[in-house]
């Protein structure tokens, strides 16, 4: 019998009022490790009922004691740091090294960090005139739902779960089906810390069905959505007819760019971790390498020899850094990617087959992938992989290069790799990306605004700009005038 996980409702765990369950496959071994709630609509009715009830007294409590709930959540989630990193990598795949050192640690650090810099959230005095005081204030949303991916099961719903509960919001969160456990957790937790029941709903259950009934339910005031492109644009057209704000975090395809003055050796170890972190499982995984013709023969012999050193296996093994990726269909659409690869004519550097160890014959392992001078306009170089395969391409021209790496429907992030600052910065200007990192790569701290453009989606998650996304600016004017007539008035005279 695998242990049976509840969905979130009103401060509790209770079952769907159907009574489906999900079940949750451990990608390590693809055998199931436990169900979770199918939830429906009558189930959202009640998350969102308690949501409701919820909504004004979490309002009306003064940010100094919304954030206290924050840090006390914080500690408690180191305090639950082996159960949260074992249950996301049971889940997800991901390396207990990972999950334990970066995933919980950063879930911690960052309601910290919405603690604090929500206390710091203003409103404006605007100096319109001595008649009047014009002053501008920030109210919560409302009910605001959740919508997350499953890369960073517990990451993402600390990102928006955090902003949106601080700003005195009350929260519907959606996690991801292959992996929403951590959520679940994560909101036991939070109630622990003070959250009052309401506050923070954990609905599980298909996207399709219970993701969208929440774009369309009138009485959820904003989503915020992260996700693949497609699934982006189809909650916009369903919140379209609600006029419903959207903020929308979704796929990249990033480029990196290595110019003819870089340091090889700090890129190639750049290379690695922006490529193979999560088995490049990551919406700002590096994808596409740019490789002055000058450095490519160089880089790209260290490049396969780092990432040949890199322990892919049992994701509960301390020692192990890349796990399985996150589920069987995944690891499909990735050898495919792989397959079009090969037949596009790209030369195969290094991985390709997959592993047929004793460790990884049962899990859906993807080893680290690397195809050389590969052609921009093959399939794999243009459409999000998600997972530890990469393509490098040379080039002897800066502008060539800039030119390839705008060359693309998405916009989340890039880096450029150079010696030269002042012409890093320049060329960053010249890239259409939500984030362009220069001699780094990957690198996402909470005090910095994350999000992209073009089909990378918009609105910002982490920094202070996160606030504005779950807040609404309201404007109040006051006449100070004490008179009767104002000289405008004049005008229907
Ligand atoms: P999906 O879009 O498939 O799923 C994301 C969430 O949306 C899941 O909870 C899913 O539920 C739900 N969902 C699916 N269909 C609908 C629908 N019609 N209406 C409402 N909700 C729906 O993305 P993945 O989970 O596969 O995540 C990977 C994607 O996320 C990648 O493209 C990646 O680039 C992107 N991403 C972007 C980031 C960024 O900051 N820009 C960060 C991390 C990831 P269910 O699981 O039940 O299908």
């Amino acid at each position: 019998m695998t242990q049976v996980f509840q969905a979130f409702i009103d401060g509790q765990g209770t079952d769907s009022v159907s009574g489906e369950t999900l079940s949750i496959t451990n990608p390590a071994t693809g055998q199931v490790v436990a169900q979770a709630a199918k939830c429906g609509q009558p189930d959202l009715e009640k998350a969102v009922a308690a949501a409701e009830k919820a909504g004004p007294a979490w309002a009306a409590t003064p940010v100094g004691e919304r954030s206290k709930v924050l840090l006390k959540a914080a500690s408690l989630i180191m305090a639950n740091q082996q159960e949260l990193a074992e249950l996301e990598t049971m889940e997800h795949g991901s390396p207990i090294r990972k999950t334990m050192n970066f995933d919980v640690p950063l879930c911690a650090e960052q309601l910290e960090y919405f603690a604090g810099v929500a206390r710091a959230m203003t409103g404006e005095t605007l100096p319109v005139g001595p008649w009047c005081l014009s002053t501008t204030v920030r109210e919560p949303l409302g009910i605001v739902g959740l919508i997350t991916p499953w890369n960073f099961p517990a990451l993402m719903v600390v990102w928006k779960l955090g902003a949106a509960l601080v700003t005195g919001n009350t929260c519907i969160v959606k996690p991801p089906s292959i992996a929403p456990l951590t959520t679940l957790k994560l909101a036991e937790i939070l109630t622990e810390a003070g959250a009052p029941a309401g506050t923070v709903n954990v609905v599980t259950g298909p996207g399709e069905k219970i993701g969208e009934a929440m774009v369309r339910h009138p009485k959820i005031a904003k989503i915020g959505f992260t996700g693949d492109t497609a699934t982006g644009k189809r909650i916009m057209q369903v919140a379209s007819d609600h006029v419903k704000p959207v903020g929308l975090e979704l796929g990249g395809k990033n480029a990196f760019i290595v110019l003819d003055d870089a340091d090889v050796d700090a890129a190639v170890q750049g290379a690695v971790f922006g490529a193979f972190f999560n088995s490049g499982q990551v919406c700002a995984a590096a994808s596409r390498f740019y490789i002055h013709d000058s450095i490519y023969d160089d880089f790209a012999a260290k490049f396969v020899e780092a990432a040949k050193a890199l322990r892919f296996g049992d994701p509960m093994d301390m020692a192990t850094v890349i796990g399985p990726v996150a589920y069987a269909a995944h690891r499909d659409k990735i050898e495919a990617y792989i397959a079009d690869a090969k037949q596009s004519g790209a030369t195969l550097l290094l991985g390709g087959e997959r592993p047929q160890t004793e460790e990884t014959k049962d899990g859906y392992f993807v080893p680290p992938t690397i195809f050389g001078d590969c052609d921009q306009n093959a399939r794999f170089m243009r459409e999000e992989i998600f997972g530890p395969v990469v393509g490098l391409c040379r080039f002897s021209d800066t502008d060539e290069a800039i030119g390839l790496a705008n060359d693309t429907p998405f916009g989340l992030s890039a880096s450029l790799w150079t010696r030269d600052t002042a012409k890093g910065i320049a060329l960053a200007g010249q890239i259409k990306a939500g984030t362009v990192w220069i001699n780094e790569h990957l690198i996402i701290f909470c005090d910095t605004p994350w999000g992209g453009c073009k089909e990378s989606g918009w609105g910002k998650d982490l920094s202070k700009m996160v606030l504005e996304e779950y807040t609404l600016t309201k404007h109040i004017y006051v006449d100070l005038t004490g008179q009767p007539e104002k000289p405008w008035y004049g005008i229907l005279k």
